[in-house]
């Protein structure tokens, strides 16, 4: 085996820089620095001409002469002006500094090639400090079509590592060392998923000739990543299921046939029929199922939930139903009550405010399997909470539930029942399948026919009349809004100020008796809350002023305006939840996003993603954009998703091709034990050793 040569012997680097590589950027080996990607490349491939420029260019590349050279002002207003001419037109030239060496160093007259990026100023455009280089020069550089672009720092940079310093070590390293580099994947291997050979990907990938060739090195690089990765992920999953043996649902009975000819309301979509077939296929597999469904806000998980745990009943299981509110668990319970009734199935309702009398009747109930179903808040995980023959799990909003808090459910029989949980934000799927290892994942992705689509409205404060307008026209025709306030932890106090102002302004602007408002906040008693939640359901009163505990779940099919104050202080996906508390009855929805004038540029993608799309998906992407995935599911400090190229928002694709590469190898060679494979393993345990919690998430 070839030793790996330190950073700091690397040519061109020593000891010092070689501190600061380790320190800054965990740079320790020649490999580490071959692992240093370019964050992006400065396409110059083709020449552009003066006449196509305009404000929205990026960086270009110019054939031309500079003439007119020309010095004016004194101490901070000195500057250097140029012409620069081709054969379509001429453009302007500037510079701040470094005027006495540019002066010195260019030539009128003769050819150049200029690099850089026109800004627009007083209408016109222009170039500020722009690269030029003598043509002959441009060209006998090698390879210099795509030009890598490296991230650096201050002190590197001092220490000669900008990007252009990179680039050099980086092509030094490449000549001296590439020996060093060792294939991970084999031939075979390759040639069945295309991939190019590591040794060409890494020099291609920081010296790329063609996109063409580019493209094949991010490939080849991105599918290694994803692919290590999903080894480990699908390694301890296979060992999981190995594991734990579940209950077998061996038939379809009388409960689902029941309700499935007799009930259903509905033609199903195909999205549900056929994340029912998945679900019956784990409930009768023999081994425990733990499966994530996701479909957006209204694509009706729960009526998927229900014909599930009639399939478990038909068995002689019970079933569970967690929500994270009580707000939501009693909606449910509501829902699934009237859709059984007269079916003779028993459920029941468990939450934290359920009265001890009450209680004394559910326990022995749910001991002796009376109750079949039983619906609840976190109340449900406690330790009394008994059943007979608990077989079926359902947990709605997963994203309120840790893994400690699933594995207690787990516990409540002899084998673990089986889990379905409910996520109504949509996690790109990509991260789903990176950061859920052991749960499987459905997708809902169709909406129930006939939706019409909420139209999102962006307005600001000093709209607030108008919008008070349009709320006195939606209730004269019969319908309801919410107003939503944000709450925040850190600020609960003066959250409530607002939510307390904003409720004392509707009931001005909007006075009874002609017109009834309902509120309902974190702080408010249990049954208080309910009850406001009901006059509004009830269709008693027509505006419901409401912190984010309505949120998740509530459904009220005449409420079909959504207004959201200080719409900037929200998230995406919140914002989605939000939105999709109306749009569930016949009439068109609408949800106004009001927002103070001044925004960043973040909010003000925020506003704007959410007029453009009513897709949770695309939303979620947006979402992990602009946040980065490590704040989406509180995965940052595990420092797991810090990707070196991958992208989880955008290589979807490669990431599913990597996790199906890898299903097929370990079925082929579960303990990678078989000779051609002998490079991969070796590999794999590096990355083990690199990467020990990658098994272990979720
Ligand atoms: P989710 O929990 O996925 O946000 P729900 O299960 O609350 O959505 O469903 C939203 C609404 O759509 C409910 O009123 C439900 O009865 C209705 N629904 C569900 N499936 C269908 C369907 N296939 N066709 C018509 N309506 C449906
Ligand atoms: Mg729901």
């Amino acid at each position: 085996m070839t030793e790996i040569t330190p950073i700091e012997y690397v040519k061109g680097i020593g000891p010092q820089r070689a501190e600061r590589l380790k320190k800054e950027l965990g740079i320790f080996t020649v490999l580490d620095l071959f692992e240093y990607y370019p964050f992006r490349y400065e396409d110059r491939s083709r020449f552009y001409k003066i006449n196509e420029l305009n404000a929205e260019s990026e960086k270009v590349q110019l054939i031309g002469e500079v003439h007119n050279l020309k010095v004016t002002g004194n101490g901070r207003q000195k500057r250097m002006t140029a012409v620069f001419r081709d054969e379509t037109s001429a453009i302007s030239l500037v510079w701040f500094k470094g005027i006495d060496y540019f002066k010195k160093n260019i030539t009128p007259g003769i050819k150049y090639v200029l690099f850089g990026k026109p800004s627009h100023y007083k209408g016109t455009l222009n170039f500020v400090h722009p690269e030029l280089e003598p043509v002959s020069e441009a060209k006998l550089k090698k390879g210099a079509q795509f030009q890598p672009v490296y991230n650096s720092g201050e002190y590197l940079a001092k220490l000669g590592l900008n990007s252009k310093g990179f680039e050099k070590a980086i092509r030094n390293a490449f000549i001296e060392k590439h020996r060093e580099i060792k294939e991970t994947l084999p031939d075979y291997f390759r040639k069945k998923y295309q991939l190019i050979n590591r040794k060409q990907a890494l020099i291609n990938i920081h010296f790329p000739e063609s996109l063409d060739q580019l493209q094949q090195a991010r490939f080849r690089l991105k599918f290694e990543e994803f692919f290590f990765i999903q080894l480990q992920i699908l390694k301890s999953k296979h060992f999981k299921k190995e594991a734990s043996a579940g209950y077998v649902f061996e038939k379809v009975g009388e409960h689902f046939n029941n309700f499935y000819n007799n009930k259903l309301p509905f033609e199903l979509t195909g999205s549900q029929k056929r994340v029912v077939k998945e679900i019956r296929k784990d409930t009768a597999s023999g081994k425990q199922m733990n499966r994530l469904l996701q479909g957006d806000v209204g694509s009706g998980k729960t009526m998927v939930a229900l014909l599930c745990m009639l399939i478990a009943l038909d068995n002689d299981f019970q079933c569970a139903l967690i929500a994270p509110t009580e707000i939501l668990a009693t909606q449910h319970y509501q829902t699934l009550a009237e859709q059984l009734e007269g079916t003779g199935i028993k459920i029941d309702l468990l939450t934290g405010s359920v009265k001890a009398s009450k209680r004394k009747i559910l326990h022995p109930e749910l001991e002796s399997g009376e109750i079949k179903i039983l619906i609840g808040t976190h109340a449900l995980l406690e330790d009394k909470v008994k059943f007979k023959n608990l077989g079926f799990v359902v947990i709605d909003e997963q994203h309120r539930f840790g893994v400690a808090q699933r594995s207690k459910m787990w516990k409540k029989n002899t084998r673990p029942p089986h889990v379905l949980v409910m996520s109504a934000t949509p996690i790109p799927r990509t991260l789903a399948m990176t950061l859920y290892g052991d749960l499987d994942v459905s997708v809902i992705d169709e909406l129930p026919p006939g939706r019409k689509p909420i139209e999102t409205i962006h307005k600001y404060d000093r709209d607030r009349l108008n919008v008070q307008g349009f709320m006195k026209r939606e209730i004269a025709k019969g319908r309801q809004i919410y107003v939503v306030y944000p709450l925040i932890e850190e600020s609960e106090n003066m959250d409530y100020k607002d939510l307390m102002d904003g409720y004392e302004s509707i009931t001005r602007d909007f006075p009874p008796p002609q017109y009834r408002t309902s509120i309902v906040h974190g702080k408010m008693k249990p049954e208080d809350k309910e009850y406001e939640m009901q006059q509004f359901a009830a269709g008693k009163t027509q505006i419901m002023v409401a912190t984010t505990v309505i949120e998740v779940g509530v459904n009220v099919p005449n409420a079909s305006v959504m207004i959201i104050e200080s719409a900037e202080r929200f998230g995406l996906s919140q914002l989605h939840q939000l939105r999709g508390r109306v749009g569930r009855g016949a009439e068109q929805s609408y949800c106004i996003l009001i927002t103070g004038f001044k925004l960043s540029a973040d909010g003000r993608t925020r506003m704007e993603t959410m007029v453009r799309t009513n897709d949770g998906f695309e939303i979620a992407e947006v979402d992990l954009n602009l946040r980065g995935p490590g704040d989406l599911m509180g995965t940052r400090q595990s420092g797991i998703l810090d990707l070196k190229i991958a992208d989880l928002a955008k290589d979807n694709k490669i990431l599913q091709y990597a996790r199906n590469a890898a299903s097929e190898l370990l079925k082929a060679d579960p303990d990678l034990a078989h000779e051609l494979n002998k490079p991969l393993k070796r590999a794999f345990l590096q990355f083990q050793k690199d990467r020990p919690d990658w098994g272990k998430i979720s």
